[in-house]
């Protein structure tokens, strides 16, 4: 939903700590010449505009929820010199292409659409020269689609990451991963559910992602193992192989 939550006046919603602030998750990589996108939620415009975005050579996109997808009609302005390669389970993609039919059809002579290549995934495939492993996690009863990317392990709204793609993530520099709230809930990780994650994984360090108001960023972070943090909107890292 996003944080503050519309409507409410919680603490998390009404503080003033600018890292209680969240846009919907998402993440801009850049991995040597090329910058890669993962999910372009509603949020994707401002987003772009915060980081000084001006070009994408892909986007990686885990699944079709709203606060991962809706963001897309915004690619038009990347769209003018060609279009824009969207990777995604078949399902995904087929989902993309529904909610956004006018975009695949003419529907109005003239006015602009975002110009969007889907390209289904489900063997590893490379942007330039960058090698992408996609994988399966489970969000709930749906399976949505994780990423390794060198040194990087990109898992969000997961509930469960199922044994064959555990094999993908060993290793790893930098883990992303949901860690939605403390409650349990029947599609996201929770907090502590995260936290058993990454002390099997064992990653060298591991960022908590797609949390609700229920994270207050500067009392739960103290709660945090070592090598593991909660991001937070604007965090930028380098990833090593
Ligand atoms: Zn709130
Ligand atoms: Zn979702
Ligand atoms: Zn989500």
């Amino acid at each position: 939903m996003g944080v503050p939550v519309i409507g409410c006046d919680c603490a998390v919603c009404s503080s003033t700590d600018p890292r209680n602030h969240r846009m919907r998750t998402s993440a801009l990589l850049q991995a040597g010449a090329e910058t890669i996108l993962i999910d372009a939620g509603p949020d994707f415009r401002a987003q772009a505009l915060v980081a000084h975005l001006r070009s994408i050579d892909a986007v990686l996109l885990t699944h079709s929820h709203f606060d991962h997808v809706a963001g897309l009609d915004d690619l038009r302005p990347l769209c003018y010199n060609g279009c824009v390669p969207i990777y995604g389970s078949t399902r995904t993609l087929a989902d993309v292409r529904e909610r956004f039919a006018y975009a695949f059809n003419e529907t109005s002579a003239g006015s602009t659409r975002p110009n969007l290549d889907l390209r289904p995934v489900d063997a590893p495939f490379a942007i330039g020269g960058t090698p992408i492993h996609p994988f399966d996690i489970e969000h709930g009863t749906w399976t949505i689609t994780g990423y390794r990317i060198g040194g990087l392990g990109y898992v969000t709204d997961a509930s469960a990451i199922p044994r064959e793609s555990w094999d993908l993530l060993g290793g790893l520099d930098v883990l992303v991963l949901n860690a939605l709230r403390y409650e349990p809930h029947p599609t996201h990780y929770t907090v502590d559910q995260a936290i058993e994650i990454v002390a099997a994984l064992r990653p060298r360090r591991a960022f908590f992602v797609h949390m609700t108001h229920a994270i207050d960023h500067a009392t739960a972070s103290a709660q945090l193992p070592p090598g593991v943090a909660f991001a937070y909107d604007g965090l930028e890292i380098t990833i090593g192989a």
